[in-house]
C-alpha cells in the first residue's frame, strides 16, 4: 500500500510501500477513501512529546472496514467508518470511570499515538471508530471529523439558546463551519474577520452581520449589538481573542478553539463586571462526531474543500499550511 509518512521531527514527507496492516483484537482495519489535513497534523510533521518516527499523520479519517480483529462484534466489514483527532482511551482511568472519555490521561490521538489516515489502510481501536452516514460522501464527511466536530460541539455546549447572539471570530477551516452550525443552531451570526474580503461568503454561510476587526473596533461593535453571548475564536490569534473579550455580553464566554501559544490577555476586572468567561474546548469523542454528521446531514452544513491525491500529500500539507486553502483539504486515495 501507499503511505505518506513523515520519517523525523521536521523532515519532508515520504511516499513509500508498505505492507498492509493486520488488525489485533479490538481494532479494525480501515480501507482509506479520504483525509483531511489539518493545521494539527503540524504536531506530526514538526514533533509532539512521545511521538515515534516514522508516523503517518491523519485525524479526519473515512473509509471503509475491510477487516475486523478477534473480538470486534459491533462493526463489520464492508461498514463505512471514520476517526477523528479522539484516536482511543483506555477506560480505566479516573476520567474514563466518569464517563468523561475526552479527558483520558491515555487518550490517544489518531496520526500521532498511532498511524493515522494518510495512507490507503490504517488500524483503528474499535472506541476510535465513527459510523458514516450513507447521505454524506468521504470527501463531505472527512474535515467534519476535526474541523467540524470541534465547532459544532463547542457551540452545542456553549450555553448560548436560540436567538442569542454569537460571535464567530475568524473565517476560515473552523470558522466557516462555525458561523455555518451557529446559523443552523438558531443564533444570530456575527462574522468576525480582518479585512472586507471575506464579508459575501460570511453571510452567504449564514452570518447576519459581518465585523472587519481591522476597519472597526470588532468589540465595540458587538456591544452595540448587545454584547455577545459567545464568541467562538476559532483563528489562532492570542492578541485577536484578547481584543475582543470587551465585546462579550452579561454571562458572555470567549469559548477557545484556535490553538495559540501566545497568552490571551485578560484583566480580573474584565471578567468580574458581566461575570464574564474563558474557555477551552478540544473536539470530542467519537458519538460526539456521530451527533455532528447527523446534524451536518439533517441541516446541509457542509466543509468547503480542496482536494488532493495522496501522494501529492506534501503539496497537500503546504496548502493548508498556507492558509490560503479555501478552506479544508482533503486528501483522496
Ligand atoms: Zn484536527
Ligand atoms: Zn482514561
Amino acid at each position: 500500500m501507499k503511505v505518506a509518512q513523515v520519517p523525523s521531527a521536521g523532515a519532508d514527507f515520504q511516499i513509500v510501500e508498505r505492507e498492509i496492516p493486520t488488525p489485533d483484537a479490538g481494532q479494525v482495519r480501515i480501507k482509506v477513501q479520504a483525509c483531511g489535513v489539518c493545521h494539527s497534523d503540524v504536531l506530526t510533521k514538526d514533533g509532539f512529546p512521545g511521538i515515534q518516527y516514522p508516523r503517518v499523520p491523519g485525524h479526519e479519517v473515512v473509509g471503509i472496514i475491510d477487516e475486523v480483529g478477534a473480538g470486534v462484534s459491533e462493526w463489520t466489514m464492508g461498514q463505512r467508518a471514520g476517526v477523528g483527532w479522539h484516536g482511543g482511551h483506555d477506560g480505566t482511568c479516573t476520567s474514563c470511570r466518569r464517563g468523561d472519555f475526552g479527558n483520558c490521561v491515555n487518550m490517544k490521538i489518531a496520526g500521532i499515538s498511532y498511524d493515522g489516515g494518510y495512507q490507503q489502510y490504517m488500524v483503528a481501536p474499535i472506541e476510535a471508530l465513527v459510523a458514516i452516514p450513507e447521505s454524506l460522501s468521504d470527501v463531505d464527511a472527512a474535515p467534519l471529523l476535526c474541523a467540524g466536530i470541534t465547532t459544532f460541539n463547542a457551540l452545542r455546549h456553549s450555553g448560548a439558546f436560540p436567538g442569542d447572539l454569537v460571535a464567530v471570530q475568524g473565517i476560515g477551516g473552523l470558522g466557516h463551519l462555525g458561523i455555518q452550525f451557529a446559523n443552523k443552531s438558531g443564533y444570530k451570526v456575527a462574522a468576525i474577520g480582518r479585512g472586507p474580503e471575506n464579508a459575501a461568503l460570511a453571510t452567504q454561510l449564514g452570518a447576519s452581520v459581518y465585523i472587519d476587526s481591522k476597519a472597526t473596533n470588532a468589540a465595540e461593535e458587538l456591544q452595540k449589538l448587545g454584547g455577545a453571548k459567545v464568541i467562538l475564536a476559532t483563528a489562532p490569534s492570542s492578541r485577536a481573542m484578547s481584543e475582543l473579550i470587551d465585546g462579550l455580553g452579561p454571562n458572555g464566554k470567549l469559548l477557545v478553539v484556535g490553538a495559540d501559544v501566545a497568552p490571551i490577555e485578560v484583566t480580573p476586572i474584565q471578567l468580574i463586571f458581566g461575570s464574564r468567561t474563558i474557555q477551552g474546548w478540544a473536539s470530542g469523542t467519537p458519538i460526539d462526531a456521530e451527533d455532528t454528521l447527523r446534524f451536518a446531514e439533517l441541516t446541509g452544513v457542509r466543509a468547503m474543500i480542496e482536494t488532493y491525491p495522496l501522494e501529492k500529500a506534501a503539496e497537500a500539507y503546504a496548502r493548508m499550511l498556507s492558509g490560503d486553502a479555501q478552506f479544508r483539504v482533503v486528501m483522496t486515495m
